[in-house]
């Protein structure tokens, strides 16, 4: 039998989307979101998914309820087809599924033995790859600042001396390399936070997500809504500013005297804080303990 994971915040998206009938998700899994919002009321699902394992098991759960289509949602042919659907409602549930993280040829986990591999749609380099051939720099950058790493200059240093010797290839490679510098105390928690870093930087997140934000707006019917989960640090940073941007009236530079620019919101925050998790979804569905769920609603006109 295949698992699905329990989709996060069900009730707030749901609230979010309102009434509204045509509905992008670019981040289709398993598809339960997208089975939730036609529940509701949707008529018109398009679901979006990198991985074509998902695109499969959402095929399988969503049947010909939806539309579906395999590849990044920042890629231009994709956003094209978003346009084209003309939503009113457009979700993103960032980062991987619990069943990806489950598989272990996927190589997202960090149990003993698993693959350095990481990639969600299964091409390009690997995070062996990565990991074998990035500059010590700039991997001590990714460690800072993807994996909220203090100790980032010396376990970018010891993760280069081991390679040296012996290119990295399973888990336990890096695993080995993180206990030796934060000490046998350090956990499953630092090695989900590293790995989950490492995994961003695979596959170039932050910036597919920075770059499709403002092309799925564009692509919302006025009046139409676009909520985003993310579970992590750098991603939130993304969806914030993004968000934030776009509720201004004015985004002239300050040395500007008169106001050049738009001079007018494109829409707001639905509500101004992101909304989490109640503790009760938090005990049943692990996924959900950090969600942060940010709701922009387009202008109407
Ligand atoms: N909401 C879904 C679960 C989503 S899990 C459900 O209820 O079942 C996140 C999914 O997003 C994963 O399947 C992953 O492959 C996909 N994904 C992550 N980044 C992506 C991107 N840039 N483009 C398209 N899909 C992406």
């Amino acid at each position: 039998m295949t698992s699905y994971h329990q989709p996060v915040l069900v009730e707030q998206i749901l609230a979010a989307a309102g009434d509204a009938r045509r509905v992008v998700d670019c981040t289709v899994g398993g598809g339960g979101h997208a089975l939730a919002l036609l529940g509701h009321g949707a008529t018109a699902v398009l679901g979006i998914d990198r991985d074509p394992e998902a695109i499969a098991a959402a095929r399988d759960r969503l049947g010909r309820e939806a539309q579906l289509l395999e590849g990044a949602y920042d890629l231009p042919h994709v956003l094209d087809a978003v346009r084209s659907f003309a939503p009113e409602f457009v979700l993103l549930d960032l980062g991987v599924s619990s069943r990806q993280l489950d598989d272990e040829v996927r190589g997202f986990t960090f149990r003993p033995g698993a693959a350095l591999d990481m990639r969600m749609a299964g091409s390009g380099p690997t995070a062996a790859d990565l990991l074998n051939q990035i500059e010590e720099r700039e991997l001590e950058q990714i460690l800072r600042t993807l994996a909220d790493e203090r100790r980032a200059r010396r376990l970018a240093r010891e993760m280069c001396r081991r390679r040296d010797k012996r290119p990295f290839v399973v888990s336990d490679d890096l695993v080995n390399a993180i206990r030796a510098v934060l000490g046998p105390r350090s956990g499953p928690g630092d090695f989900a936070r590293i790995f989950q870093g490492i995994r961003i930087a695979v596959n170039d997140e932050l910036e597919g997500l920075a770059r499709a934000l403002p092309a799925l707006r564009d692509a919302l019917a006025p009046g139409g809504c676009m909520a985003v989960i993310s579970y992590h640090s750098g991603e939130d940073r993304v969806v914030k500013r993004a968000f934030q941007e776009w509720a201004r009236a004015c985004v002239c530079p300050p040395h500007e005297l008169r106001c050049r620019c738009r001079g007018r919101p494109l829409g707001h925050l639905e509500p101004r804080k992101p909304i989490v998790p109640e503790e009760s979804e938090v005990a049943a569905n692990p996924r959900a303990r950090s969600a942060k769920l940010r709701v922009f609603r387009k202008a109407a006109q």
